[in-house]
């Protein structure tokens, strides 16, 4: 999709110079774009137009599609005790044309690099035919913190006008900002949510994620039992493994009956560990057997192994370590 007015030689020369002018298209240079030596993820680093950078992350799947992390936000409020997003020091949320722009780029990229799927319905040609299968809101931020701008960027990414995505391919993820999700239901039912769940106890929960405090467990659960319609609309548990934390037999039975009450898959990350991190990630055996106990107790379960870790891209790692990297500074 041609996002430059210049280039738009149907509209009259005056015209084009008017949107220029009103409307400039978002500037976000890439600053890096480093590959994994191991999976194939891309990293980019973008610059935004008021200084800081933002990470997004393409990733090649085993089936053979693409999916894309899109960040919300540069950096983090919500604090979680173990994610290095949360200890960045610059804080901007991101506009609606900055979080679409992380897919245009991505999309220009794949297609220059001539990674353009066969056979794209409706015969779509140049940078959309390269637009990723998957989108998943899991990059730096939390989306339903930057609610406005997320969901017009949502309404963007699906407007038949615009990427023409499904909202069944788009995830929104959330550490589980509970009053903001009827509305995202509302504006976009179809889009499926994750929510990071990340420990089965309160106490636990409240020590990982300040958020607990507010919305402990037992409302965030009520939350995802009232909201309208599900649909096609999927619901996962994201659940970061950290070793001695959350990863007992216990924890994996608790797991697995609260996953089952509203019918949610769990997607369980083992920790990735980043310099300074104050946890570590449970050996295999013990993920393994964390695995087993949720599907003996009846819950469906999938273990990821988060792709581009040699790259500092991985969950949990994306903390603008090129911050200042090439972005002017505010002043
Ligand atoms: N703020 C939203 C969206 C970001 S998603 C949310 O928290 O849901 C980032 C995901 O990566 C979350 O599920 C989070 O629990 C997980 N995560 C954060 N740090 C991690 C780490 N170091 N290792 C593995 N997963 C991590
Ligand atoms: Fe923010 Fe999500 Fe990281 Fe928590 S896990 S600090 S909500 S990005």
């Amino acid at each position: 999709m041609e996002r430059d007015w210049q280039a738009m030689t149907d509209l009259g020369k005056e015209l084009r110079r008017q949107l220029t002018d009103a409307l400039p298209p978002p500037q976000m240079p890439v600053l890096l774009a480093a590959r994994s030596a191991t999976d194939g993820a891309h990293k980019l680093v973008l610059g935004t137009p008021h200084g800081p950078s933002v990470e997004t992350v393409i990733m090649p799947m085993a089936s053979g599609h693409v999916t894309q992390c899109i960040s919300s936000q540069v950096g983090c409020k919500m604090g979680c005790d173990f994610c290095a997003t949360a200890e960045m020091s610059t804080r901007a949320d991101l506009s609606a044309a900055e979080i679409v722009e992380q897919v245009a780029v991505a999309c220009r990229i794949r297609a220059a690099d001539g990674e353009v799927r066969g056979g794209v319905s409706g015969g779509e040609q140049g940078p959309l035919a390269a637009r990723p299968h998957n989108l998943v809101f899991m990059g730096m931020g939390e989306p339903l913190d930057n609610h406005r701008a997320v969901f017009d960027a949502l309404s963007i990414l699906t407007d038949p006008k615009g990427y023409g995505s499904s909202p069944r391919r788009i995830t929104v993820s959330t550490s589980g900002l509970a009053r903001r999700l009827p509305a995202l239901v509302e504006a976009h039912p179809q889009v499926n949510l994750a929510w990071s769940l990340t420990a089965t106890t309160d106490e636990v929960r409240e020590r990982l994620m300040p958020i607990n405090r507010g919305v402990p467990i037992a409302k965030m659960m009520q939350t995802l039992r009232d909201l309208p319609g599900r649909g096609g609309r999927k619901l996962t548990f994201e659940y970061a493994l950290l070793a001695g934390v959350n990863d007992s037999k216990e924890d994996a039975r608790r797991l697995a009956k609260m996953a089952n009450e509203v019918d949610a898959h769990v997607n369980a990350i083992p920790f990735n560990v980043y310099p300074g991190a104050r946890y570590q990630r449970p050996d295999k055996a013990t993920v393994a057997s964390f695995a087993r106990e949720v599907d003996r107790s009846g819950g469906s379960i999938s273990l990821r192994e988060s792709k581009g870790q040699d790259i500092g891209a991985a969950c949990g790692q994306l903390a603008g370590s090129h911050e200042t990297s090439g972005a002017p500074k505010p002043a």
